[in-house]
């Protein structure tokens, strides 16, 4: 990837030049589209939310957008009317659904993250395809990526990660990730220029997940360089 787009540009510009660049490069925006983003209310969701609405000329193709908030057991801290506000400012209309988490687990179970996000990405996709949504458009960003690598080969022995682009052969959707390029520090940047809410996860389960110690150790290996976080998206990429 080249760094050419971050000398002299505002973290927007730079946010949207690069979610063109994966758009264009992973095909992940194509004519006819109807793609529901995934919006939590935090920056990411946001950033993606309005990046999509705003390189519609540089993508060449007619698409649709529309977003979708899934509520949970542990969703106290989103804006939800602010939010709606904001997308249906940029012409994204605004969903809301609540996936009861606890309550579907079986007797014995604990409740943990990964049967937390299964439950509400079954129900993303269940919304998208009853809606005639054929892409789905996550926030997940370069450190997001990089940590999911880390977290899967150290607690499951697996090579395995999070792809820009993943069709799923069940489902007749498409994850997409058009946010796979940029840095977490990027879009904290972009957030910031625009005044977009920054609601945070206030779940007791996310504070000593695993993610948060592998997020240390990779801010350890790497001292915070984004050269090298790239170059070790690039080489995950290439696996
Ligand atoms: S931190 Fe874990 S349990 Fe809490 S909302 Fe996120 S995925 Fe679910």
């Amino acid at each position: 990837m080249s760094n050419r787009f971050f000398k002299k540009n505002n973290a927007t510009t730079i946010v949207n030049k690069l979610v063109t660049k994966a758009s264009l490069e992973h095909n992940l925006i194509e004519e006819g589209d109807k793609i529901l983003i995934a919006v939590s209310g935090g920056k990411d969701s946001t950033v993606l939310a309005y990046a999509l609405s705003s390189v519609r000329k540089a993508i060449k193709a007619k698409y649709e957008l529309a977003a979708i908030h899934i509520s949970s057991d542990f969703c106290s801290c989103c804006k939800k009317l602010s939010l709606k506000t904001l997308l249906e400012n940029w012409d994204i209309p605004f969903y809301d659904i609540f996936v009861p988490v606890i309550a579907r687990l079986k007797p014995n179970e604990k409740m943990n993250c990964y049967w937390c996000s299964t439950q509400r990405r079954g129900a993303l996709i269940d919304y998208a395809m009853k809606n005639n949504f054929n892409k789905i458009a996550l926030g997940h960003h370069l450190d997001d990526i990089i940590e999911t690598f880390f977290m899967n080969m150290t607690s499951s022995g697996r090579l395995t990660g999070m792809p820009v682009r993943l069709t799923y052969k069940k489902y007749p959707v498409t994850l997409i990730r058009p946010l796979s390029y940029l840095e977490e520090r990027q879009i904290i940047t972009c957030a910031d220029e625009n005044g977009f809410l920054k609601a945070a996860c206030t779940c007791p389960y996310g504070r000593n997940s695993n993610r948060m110690v592998i997020r240390k150790r990779i801010a350890d290996f790497t001292g915070g360089s984004g050269s090298v976080k790239r170059r070790i998206y690039n080489a995950l990429a290439s696996i």
